[in-house]
């Protein structure tokens, strides 16, 4: 391929920007021009790519966020839309494309992989919900900004013996919440893959912790197992004591990203582009036991990839 373009698409999340620079890098060392479009694929359609150069890339790995921009286009998730986008590539000179994004761009990529277009797919997202991958983008680095908030927290929460509730991201899925909460020793960890079936399952351990003379209770709450708010307010009713809750929000996808997410995001790009130049359209790359890999794009999106309920038992003995 002479030119490939490269997006960043849906949700963003720290570590975009290596993914970017890796493929640009990677696509410019393989004899192959890049195009970086603007806001996903809403860019495309507007016909906003631009030349990306060795320089042009320089200085990003650093940066959270995406300096290409993201979008969400509801226009391309009709075919008219995925068919418009083939006539911008082939104005643009450009013979194959790589979507950095989540679930929802990896099926975007998909419905043009089916109207003939090579598309490679690289996960990128703060929730880890995507198969084919031991972890997506951006996860690790969020993981780190709710331990930071949950060791100051920590901090206040014994100075005061309170209990602290903290609301992480995740509406479907609870990896942030329970690698977080395991990191930053939770006392409970709520995910929504498993939401305990009474008040007493998540106080009964909070109550006992405190007859053995814990100073301070932490229990991390994903938004999609329950609103934090409601949970405060029940524990406090049952254990006696005051709680305070922390809804931690946006701040939980932007940052610098982490080492671990820049190597992830600059092995990931790189693969992408090997095997968007091999031919090997329609997959999504990925690491799996530390090795890059591919899978079919609907194995990578076609269920969240499953909370390892394992580790959450874990964490519940580790707090006992
Ligand atoms: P994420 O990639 O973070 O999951 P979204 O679900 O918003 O974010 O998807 C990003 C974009 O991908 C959407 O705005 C849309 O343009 C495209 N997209 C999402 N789902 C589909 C789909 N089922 N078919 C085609 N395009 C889709």
């Amino acid at each position: 391929m002479h030119r490939i373009g490269v997006l960043t698409s849906g949700g963003d999340a720290p570590g975009m920007n290596a993914a970017v620079r890796a493929v640009t890098r990677m696509a410019i060392h393989s004899g192959s021009e890049v195009v970086g479009y603007e806001h996903g694929y809403q860019g495309v359609l507007e016909g906003k790519g631009k030349i990306l150069k060795l320089g042009s890339v320089g200085g990003i790995i650093d940066d959270g966020g995406t300096f290409l921009g993201t979008a969400r286009c509801g226009e391309f998730r009709e075919v008219a839309g995925k068919k418009k986008a083939i006539k911008q590539f082939e104005k643009d000179g450009v013979e194959g494309l790589i979507v950095i994004g989540g679930d929802g761009s990896l099926r975007g990529a998909q419905g043009l992989f089916d109207l003939g277009f090579p598309v490679v797919g690289v996960p990128a997202t703060i929730d880890n919900d995507i198969c084919g991958t031991d972890y997506s983008i951006g996860f690790d680095t969020a993981v780190n900004t709710v331990l930071d908030v949950i060791s100051k927290i920590r901090d206040t929460a014994s100075a005061h013996e309170r209990v602290f509730v903290i609301e992480t991201m995740g509406r479907t899925s609870g990896w942030i919440a329970l690698y977080a909460g395991l990191a930053g020793g939770a006392d409970f960890i709520l995910v929504p893959e498993n939401v305990p079936e009474t008040i007493e399952d998540l106080t009964d351990p909070i109550i006992r912790g405190h007859e053995r003379g814990k100073q301070h209770s932490v229990i991390v709450v994903a938004e999609g197992a329950a609103s934090g708010m409601d949970v405060a307010e029940r524990v406090q009713e049952k254990v006696g004591r005051e709680v305070k809750l922390s809804v931690l929000g946006h701040m939980q996808r932007g940052g610098a990203p982490t080492a671990f997410d820049r190597i992830l995001a600059s092995r990931l790009g790189a693969h992408a582009v090997e095997l968007l130049l091999a031919n090997r359209g329609g997959m999504s790359v990925g690491l799996v036991g530390n090795k890059v890999s591919a899978c079919w794009f609907t194995e990578a999106y076609s269920h969240g990839k499953e909370l390892d309920l394992e580790i959450l038992e874990l964490a519940g003995i580790l707090a006992l």
